[in-house]
């Protein structure tokens, strides 16, 4: 099905009902996937992320005369509505915390904002590591900046989703996923430097392969995940490498011998995380290299790679991710296979063969059903450009 079927009608046929009237906007803002570089953007890292054509859809209409911005969450079936002119505050609908995040960081003198209408929904599954949060806040923050003239350049907006959040949905993410969904290119993927934000693009030819995502159905929720906990982990381990090599400038200058050297004051736990680490950083730049080589051999071996240090060294895999990864990899046409997003469940991604892609996808699903009584999802995507305003003709 199309977008428009899919998504866009919907979303405008919603919002005729509940606030009989056009939506004046259609913004379209994307998920994202990561083909490496796993945790690395809370870690001066380097990732190699792109949009995808999964979105959510917001139809927006402006309402000048009152203070009053209602929000409809069509795929929860609930609403919010909140004066533009209070001090916001973090509320119980977790939903809304993502966006009252992005408003509360905008409300502040110069800024004149109105009432809103606002229905939308999302093709983007939810807690599936396809990062629809970002797409939520992200989405939000280009919205306010296109209908009050705020001048936020696109970075500021990718920043202040990940704000957005660190400080109302209590998620201490890195700035990747917001990065991707407003950054995107079609058919390029983002090699970002999470340090300094500089990023580049490289071509997304994949000669004949595909990436494919198989949803595990095991949801997570960052929130009650070993998430933050990773990142306890990781800031212990980087206090006792700057203690002893206070010379070096960012964590990925430090060097596995280092990283060895301080094993025993590190800690055994803190001491893997690093490792994984500082062995991801280098795979995305063997990575972005193996892919403007045209080697994709190469990036498949490197995604496996990245799936067995994220089961065993940063411990955020799950029995059936591991399954659906192991399993992939036995198949004929498959190159490398990993668990995607911040873990705990969601997603993999694969890379395999576009002409054996059927086969793969049937006997992965017959195999997961038997053994976990699951009906994975997949999906299909597509490298997209990120948020934008949607101008085509709404027809209904
Ligand atoms: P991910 O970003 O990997 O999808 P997160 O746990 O970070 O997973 O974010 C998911 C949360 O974002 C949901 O629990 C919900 O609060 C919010 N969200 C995302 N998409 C929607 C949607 N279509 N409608 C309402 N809330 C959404
Ligand atoms: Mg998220």
């Amino acid at each position: 099905m199309d977008i428009h079927e899919q998504l866009i009608r919907p979303t405008i046929e919603k919002f005729n009902a509940e606030f009989k009237a056009e939506p004046e906007h259609l913004f379209l803002s994307p998920g994202r996937i990561n083909i490496i570089g796993e945790h690395v953007d809370y870690s001066d890292g380097f990732v190699l992320p792109a949009a995808i054509d999964k979105y959510i859809c917001f139809a927006v209409r402006k309402l000048p005369r009152t203070n009053f911005c209602t929000i409809i969450a069509k795929d929860l079936g609930e609403e919010y509505t909140f004066d533009v002119t209070v001090e916001i505050k973090p509320v119980q609908q977790m939903w809304m915390n993502y966006i009252l995040g992005v408003f509360s960081q905008l409300q502040k003198p110069g800024n004149k904002f109105c009432g809103m209408e606002i229905v939308f929904s999302s093709t983007i599954p939810m807690g599936s590591g396809l990062s629809s949060s970002a797409a939520l806040e992200c989405g939000f923050a280009y919205i306010l900046n296109n209908l009050f003239d705020l001048q936020l350049t696109k970075k500021e907006i990718a920043v202040i989703g990940q704000k957005s959040e660190h400080t109302f949905a209590g998620v201490q993410c890195g700035i990747m996923d917001q990065f991707a969904s407003v950054f995107g290119k079609e058919d390029k993927v983002i090699m970002l430097d999470c340090n300094s934000l500089e990023h580049q693009y490289f071509d997304a030819d994949l000669k004949g392969y595909s990436l494919l995502l198989f949803d595990s159905c095991v949801k997570h929720s960052h929130l009650t995940s070993g998430y933050n906990e990773r990142r306890k982990d990781v800031e212990h381990g980087k206090k006792v490498l700057w203690k002893n090599f206070p010379e070096t400038q960012k964590f990925r200058d430090f060097t596995l011998p280092m990283l060895d050297r301080v094993k025993d004051e590190m800690g055994d736990i803190s001491y893997k995380r690093c490792l994984y680490l500082l062995k991801e950083i280098q795979r995305v730049e063997m990575a972005a290299k193996a892919i403007s080589a045209g080697d994709i051999e190469y990036l498949g071996t490197l995604l496996t790679e990245t799936h067995a240090g994220l089961s065993t060294e940063f411990e955020v895999s799950c029995n059936e991710l591991d399954f659906l990864v192991e399993n992939t990899l036995q198949q004929e046409g498959v190159l490398g296979a990993r668990i995607m997003g911040g873990g705990f469940g969601g997603c993999s991604i694969n890379l395999i063969q576009e002409d054996k892609a059927e086969e793969v996808i049937k006997a992965i699903s017959e195999k997961y059903l038997e053994h976990f009584n699951i009906r994975m999802k997949i999906y299909q995507v597509k490298i997209s450009d990120g948020i934008k305003e949607y101008t085509n003709e709404y027809i209904i």
